[in-house]
């Protein structure tokens, strides 16, 4: 890495936990607030900012319980606003949270644009300066580290540059050791962006910090960063997978991927850069929303291509069509299975898969024609690598079911609200895709409880099992379990985490048919399988067969999908 001298360091402070969590429907939980804290600590960014104290008891209580982590690398840093106009600071009840909270790093926000100190606070601008500096020397003399955010700087360095700074030098002069220029309604675009913070850089002491803070609502928050930094800023501020209100805050992982990778610069600890995809997943899993596919660096398709001249190129020679090596920051190259790549596409896809169809011309051809076949009746295999490995491993005779489906049964029953019928326990809880979900425990309105029966033969024996479930999917996958379950114990590990349906409009004068995408995990991976039919029941039986054959195929012997 560069030699850059410590003091030199690029402070990354993660807000996910505060500013990140105002994006709609995010909500965390305490317990989620202290498992994103250790994910965040464990690939080592350098400040994590827990919440706002003072606004909320869940926040005052994820402060006490995150005192108790086994922290790392991390430090904890508390936010809250500075006092209020005309009162002084000793029962101020924000800052007296903010110091009870014990985080021993704290970020104030004050205002820094005179529109908002004399129309939005309603004083004026001399008493927004004494609010500014009261609340920051009142934090630094009870021992905390104080860090400076600036709200609206870019937006009232424009309208007022004297004033604006003005204001950083109040924060300074009162004890704070980093100051941040916050963009907060996200409308900066880059090139000013460096040339005000190379100013602020000159008008305030050597020693100060100069950190930012940016929202995306000009699809420039990384952007800015990333030149906010070029042009001396040494803290930068972001959100995990860019969550935040309205258009997000800047992607911390984009940040500190591009700065390491492209500007040289270390930000994490050695070798914590390649956590980066496992990290950006599992939080994504605690906000329950679902991973960005295109999201650079850490989404499935950030290094994917289904173009099939080059699919064979790309086996041999990732680094000739990726802007960096996937692997670098935890993801993989992937090449998708589409009817329009054709057949070097597919034979490296199988390769991808540790399965050579370029050794036997003969079966790459039958693969390459079914997989036609099927795309044509509306399979997808682009993300469901599991059923094209499956696929593969059926016409190459290398497949043996560990169960075969003789019949199953599903009863539907649907009770008035308020019948009682007791809810919960179903394995899918993430928002589908907004069409019909036949097996989600999210049913709007009263109960949908469902039993299915199924029929199979596990090795050479009949076997009946019944289940219950929220809906008939979740009954389906509760029976197969029930029938599979002792033979193959191993199928505890395997969740079903994911259930999507998609309805595909009739193609050539056919009808209308459903796609279900099952998404299923163990403890070290995860895969997704596909079903399509007329019926959604029989599609969702596919892919969740195919999900748990998958499993056992996994249990049993070493696969590559993850
Ligand atoms: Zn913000």
């Amino acid at each position: 890495m560069t030699g850059m001298p410590a003091h030199e360091h690029v402070e990354t402070y993660d807000t996910t936990l505060r500013d990140g969590s105002q994006q709609v429907g995010l909500q965390f939980t305490v317990a989620d607030k202290l498992r994103v804290t250790r994910l965040l600590d464990d690939l080592g960014v350098d400040v994590i900012e827990g919440g706002w104290p003072g606004s909320n008891p869940k926040d005052a209580e994820y402060f006490a319980r995150a005192a108790e982590l086994p922290w790392r690398h991390a430090t904890l840093a508390a936010f809250g606003a500075t006092r209020r106009p005309g009162r002084g600071v000793d029962d101020d009840p924000n800052l007296n949270a903010l110091l009870d909270s014990k985080a021993p790093i704290v970020t104030l926000v004050g205002k820094s644009w005179d529109l908002h100190v004399t129309e939005a606070l309603r004083t004026t601008l001399d008493e927004n300066l004494a609010m500014v500096a009261d609340s920051v020397a009142h934090l630094v003399a009870a021992g905390r580290r104080a860090t400076f955010d600036a709200e609206h700087f870019f937006d009232g360095h424009a309208a007022d540059q004297a004033y604006a700074l003005a204001v950083l030098q109040a924060a300074v002069d009162a004890g704070a050791d980093t100051v941040v220029l916050c963009d907060t309604n996200g409308g900066s675009l880059p090139t000013g962006v460096a040339r005000v913070v190379r100013e602020v850089r000159g008008a305030l002491p050597a020693g100060i910090r100069v950190g930012v803070h940016f929202h995306d609502d000009s699809a420039c928050a990384v952007a800015n960063s990333l030149v906010a930094v070029e042009a001396g800023a040494r803290h930068v501020q972001g959100a995990a997978n860019g969550y935040g209100e309205r258009c997000g805050n800047a992607d911390l992982f984009a940040i500190v991927a591009g700065l390491e990778l492209k500007a040289g610069l270390q930000l994490l600890p050695a070798d914590r850069l390649a956590a980066l995809t496992t990290t950006a997943h599992a939080i994504a899993e605690l906000a329950n929303l679902p991973p960005d596919h295109r999201q650079p660096y850490v989404g499935a398709a950030a290094f994917a291509t289904k173009a099939g001249l080059h699919a064979s190129a790309i086996a041999r020679r990732a680094d000739a069509y990726s802007h960096v090596d996937p692997g670098r920051v935890g993801n993989k190259a992937r090449v998708l299975v589409s009817e329009l790549a054709g057949r070097s596409n597919v034979l490296a896809k199988a390769g991808e898969l540790g399965l050579d169809l370029e050794a036997d011309p003969a079966l790459g051809a039958r693969v390459l024609d079914r997989v036609k076949e099927l795309e044509h009746r509306g399979y997808a295999f682009e993300v469901a690598d599991a059923s094209f490995e499956l696929l593969a491993r059926r016409e190459s005779g290398s497949f043996q079911p560990p169960f075969t489906l003789e019949g199953y049964r599903v009863l539907v029953e649907r009770k008035a609200e308020g019948s009682g019928e007791p809810r919960g326990g179903a394995p899918v809880g993430r928002e589908g895709s907004g069409e019909p979900q036949g097996g989600a425990p999210d049913d709007r309105d009263g109960s949908d409880l469902s039993e299915a029966t199924v029929r199979l033969v596990v090795d050479g024996e009949r076997v009946l099992a019944v289940g219950e479930g929220v809906g008939p999917v979740h009954a389906l996958d509760q029976a197969l379990r029930r029938a599979l379950a002792p033979r193959h114990p191993e199928l505890k590990d395997v969740q079903l985490v994911d259930f999507k349906v998609r309805i595909l409009d009739g193609r050539a004068g056919t009808r209308a048919v459903t796609r279900v995408l099952v998404t299923s995990a163990d403890p070290d991976a995860e895969w997704t399988t596909v079903g399509v039919s007329d019926d959604i029941v029989t599609a969702s039986w596919e892919a969740l067969a195919d999900g748990i054959h998958y499993g056992l195929l996994r249990a049993t012997q070493p696969v590559r999908v993850a």
